[in-house]
């Protein structure tokens, strides 16, 4: 067992707590926001804490990023009133994924039934939402350093210092590749197409941004850390040229729109997501949430996704125990934690596969793989068992 905590499993582990808090979230970023609202709204006393950086983040280097999120997210920030509205949450309603020798892979709302594949999401309109909803929700506090609670909800992100302290060990793969995100304007209408390419060049994905009847994307180019480099200190012309020899022509001439941002890309899960503090380290019961507990490629746009499942199965947990067990008790925990873990290894572990697949430079490999998405274009009940699990349902 691992240094920083100890317990067994199987028994409601402590007493009542002296405490104004029931529950302690450390870190606000949309995970523990989120967290904090629904277990607010569930009458639990939340104590926020919310790190410097964090939050001088949002007014000072607004993040360029959109994320995808799917429809088990859509419901878990609707339920809290965060869902940014149809200008800053454009729907997907056609996704199609090349591959460098051009076959294809489409994904089609209307064909699946759907209202859309997922929703682009600006990200700092949805951390302005959230941290405005946080404000007025009288049963959080934001606070700047931890406090005393039954339960402790580590949502600090990749480098969360807590996690550290409690010596959780990571299994972690660093992969080669980084990732630049942009925003970037397109000459015509996007269509509400999402659109990705694996390519020797690295991943490009363009996801729709502005609506409807928008002209722009979020990109995010995955591509050798040296690479990304050069395209992070190229000019915006270079930049733009480089970009345009992997989407030409099937989307027009591209400008980039704002900042050019990087971020090295790994593939990361906790040994352990739950735990009780050692008496000098801390109080009560602890878990790991969002990017503390796991990071994935962002080539299927499932981080952030994972991290609202992290939240909605740990509200259930606790808003759903017996009447007579404390939020601490390790059973619910333990149980959050398999839950996670196993929707972990599926979701996290396909994206890896994928990763590994595209990247892998050798001839028979490529051959393979468009001979296989080929294929898997054709096979209509694969596709949609596929699509349906990448849009959480
Ligand atoms: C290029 C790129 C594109 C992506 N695209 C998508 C996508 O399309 N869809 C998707 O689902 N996911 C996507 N992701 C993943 C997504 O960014 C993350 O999964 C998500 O941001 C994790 O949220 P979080 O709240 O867990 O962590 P974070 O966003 O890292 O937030 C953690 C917060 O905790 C604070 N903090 C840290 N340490 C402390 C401390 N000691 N005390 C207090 N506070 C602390 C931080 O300042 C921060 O505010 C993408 C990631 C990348 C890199």
């Amino acid at each position: 067992m691992a240094p920083g905590f100890e317990g067994a499993w199987h028994a409601p582990t402590m007493g009542p707590m002296v405490s104004s808090f029931d529950i302690c979230i450390r870190g606000a970023g949309i995970v523990g926001r989120t967290l904090a609202l629904h277990l607010a709204a569930h009458r639990l006393r939340v104590a926020l804490v919310a790190s410097e950086a964090g939050d001088t983040r949002i007014a000072a280097s607004p993040d360029v990023r959109a994320y995808a999120l799917n429809h088990q997210s859509r419901a878990l920030l609707d339920g809290v009133r965060c869902w940014p509205d149809g200008h800053d949450a454009t729907p997907v309603l056609h996704m199609a994924v090349t591959s460098d020798d051009g076959a294809q892979v489409h994904f089609d709302a209307h064909a699946l039934g759907v209202e859309a594949l997922n929703w682009i999401v600006d990200v700092p309109v949805l951390e302005q939402q959230l941290a405005q909803a946080v404000q007025f929700q009288p049963l959080i506090t934001t606070v700047q350093t931890p406090q005393p609670a039954a339960l402790t909800v580590v949502c600090e992100g990749r480098f969360s210092r807590t996690r550290d302290d409690l010596h959780v060990d990571m299994d972690l793969v660093r992969y080669r590749h980084h990732a630049i995100a942009a925003r970037v304007h397109a000459e015509t209408p996007h269509m509400q197409v999402a659109r990705q390419w694996f390519h020797q060049d690295g991943i490009v994905a363009l996801l729709p941004l502005g609506g409807a009847r928008g002209q722009g994307y979020a990109l995010v180019w995955s591509t050798s850390a040296e690479r990304a480099s050069d395209l992070a200190l190229a000019s915006e012309d270079d930049f733009c040229d480089a970009l345009a020899s992997v989407t030409h022509p099937t989307v027009g001439t591209l400008r980039l729109s704002g900042a050019r941002a990087r971020w090295p890309l790994q593939h990361g899960v906790a040994r352990h997501w739950s735990g009780v503090f050692r008496a000098d380290r801390g109080q009560g019961a602890w878990v790991l949430a969002g990017d503390a507990a796991h990071q994935v490629h962002p080539l299927a746009g499932q981080g952030l996704n994972l991290g609202l499942g992290d939240v909605a199965e740990l509200v259930r947990q606790l808003t759903h125990r017996d009447y007579w067990r404390p939020v601490n008790d390790m059973r619910l925990l333990r149980r959050y934690e398999r839950a996670r873990k196993t929707e972990f290894a599926w979701i996290g572990g396909s994206g890896d596969a994928l990763q590994l697949l595209f990247s892998h430079p050798g001839a028979p490999v490529q051959a393979a793989r468009s001979w296989g998405m080929r294929g898997f274009d054709r096979t209509a009940p694969l596709k949609s068992w596929v699509a349906r699990q990448a849009m959480g349902q």
